[in-house]
């Protein structure tokens, strides 16, 4: 394990250990050389969003001064372009997850994807009593559409559960695996805690047995490097701001058997190939679930947030952030007072932590007069929260542009919170 370096040691934000240049990107990204309250902000709350390189603002920029057009539908040269730039979008996505363009729909993100499955695949194959398997840790993106595709069907929720350091228990999980079981949606990412499950292998249980996977990847994507095919999911929905990209974009991969077989999710312009009082007849996926005019520009920021990804390397970001994740969990437990909350062997780079006698939302005020961003709350895991005894936590999420420097900015700032409160 890597050690907190000495408070005031200066080492450039960059770790010694590690080739990642962790100045040199910070300088992408405009809004981290701000001072809140009077002190450099220390953005901690990269698990609720991620900030925006300038390579992101910049395609946005680009798309609405050079070539805003809508898109799949002029024969002028603006639309072409935005046509392009568009569907260029759909290939960068493709590429990064190891899919086909076709398997790419683009949503409003993770919410909206998991909403599009459960209510198209889903509602098409659920009858009274199958099961939709859901672990205790999801987030409720992950648990709210299936509670109402059961209510819709008469389907049941089945849940598996965690053990005490926050890890899906796999014996239970198989356990609850029958013929009635039709789905199973789960996180690659807790957000709350930042355990990595293992969906290789559910994904092969539910394999065996003929059970369709749903991967909520939206804290996966920016720390890991995802590969839908070697997963082997039919399914798999992120968020494009929390990978640095524009806010209102997401992506859902489904298999391309599956989209093939889905009803349409929303009826509009777009998704249709023609359109007569006497019936309807809809377009090929992706384009079927993509009604209306899409959020162009940010699928091309999206496209861009990637493509900055894959120039400094997700190998690369994943060792630095786990060097920052190994410094503050020591840095936090040293703590008197301090209780880690999820403490699973495979996490990514979030801590979660209660200080005894104080409330989480006290932390992160303290915190915040030291220019220090976390979150603290429920998370939106009131059933996780709930199974760990805990009404919230305080919540450290790291993003590839954090530094040594700021995980000892944090342990100060808590040290503080505790003096104060203690
Ligand atoms: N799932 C997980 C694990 C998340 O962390 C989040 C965002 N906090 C969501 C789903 C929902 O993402 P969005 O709000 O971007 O749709």
């Amino acid at each position: 394990m890597s050690a907190v370096t000495a408070p005031g040691t200066v080492t450039a934000g960059c770790s010694p250990a590690s080739r990642f240049d962790v100045a040199r990107v910070r300088a992408d990204f405009p809004a981290l050389g701000q001072l809140v309250r009077g002190r450099p902000l220390v953005y901690l709350d990269n698990a609720a969003t991620t900030q925006k390189p300038r390579a992101v603002v910049e395609a946005l920029v680009g798309f609405y001064t050079r070539d805003c057009a809508n898109v799949h539908r002029g024969v002028h040269e603006l639309s072409q372009r935005a046509t392009e730039a568009y569907e260029s979008a759909r290939r960068t996505v493709a590429r990064f997850l190891n899919a086909t363009p076709d398997e790419i729909v683009f949503t409003r993100g993770t919410t909206e994807a998991i909403n599009l499955v459960a209510q198209s695949f889903g509602r098409s194959i659920l009858a009274e009593q199958d099961e939709i398997l859901v672990t205790e840790l999801e987030h409720h993106s992950n648990i709210v559409p299936w509670q109402m595709l059961a209510e819709q069907t008469g389907a049941r929720l089945v849940v598996a559960p965690i053990n005490d350091r926050g890890e899906i228990v796999l014996e239970e999980l198989e356990r609850r695996l029958n013929e009635r079981t039709r789905l199973i949606a789960l996180a690659h990412v807790s957000n709350a805690l930042g355990t990595v499950n293992p969906v290789e292998e559910i994904c092969r249980m539910a394999r065996q047995r003929g059970i369709a996977v749903l991967v909520d990847g939206a804290q996966a994507v920016p720390h890991l490097r995802v590969d839908v095919r070697a997963l082997g999911c039919d399914f798999y929905a992120f968020s494009g701001h929390k990978i640095y990209g524009p806010t209102g974009i997401g992506v859902l991969y489904g298999k391309a058997e599956l989209l093939e077989r889905m009803p349409p999710y929303q009826g509009g312009g777009d998704m249709i190939r023609s359109v007569s009082f006497a019936g309807t007849l809809y377009n090929d996926p992706p384009f079927r679930f993509e009604a209306g005019t899409p959020h162009i520009a940010g699928a091309i920021g999206l496209a861009a947030a990637i493509e900055y990804l894959d120039r400094l390397g997700l190998g690369e970001i994943g060792r630095h952030e786990q060097e920052l994740l190994e410094a503050a969990t020591i840095a936090l437990a040293e703590i008197p007072g301090v209780r880690l909350v999820g403490t699973a062997r495979h996490k990514a780079a979030v801590v979660s932590f209660v200080l005894d006698g104080v409330h989480p939302h006290d932390v992160a005020t303290v915190l915040d007069h030291e220019g220090v961003a976390v979150r603290a709350g429920h998370h939106c895991a009131q059933p996780l929260m709930e199974r760990l005894g805990l009404p919230a936590t305080t919540r450290a999420s790291f993003a590839l542009y954090n530094t040594l420097e700021e995980v000892e900015v944090l342990a100060r700032a808590v040290r503080r919170a505790r003096e104060i409160f203690g």
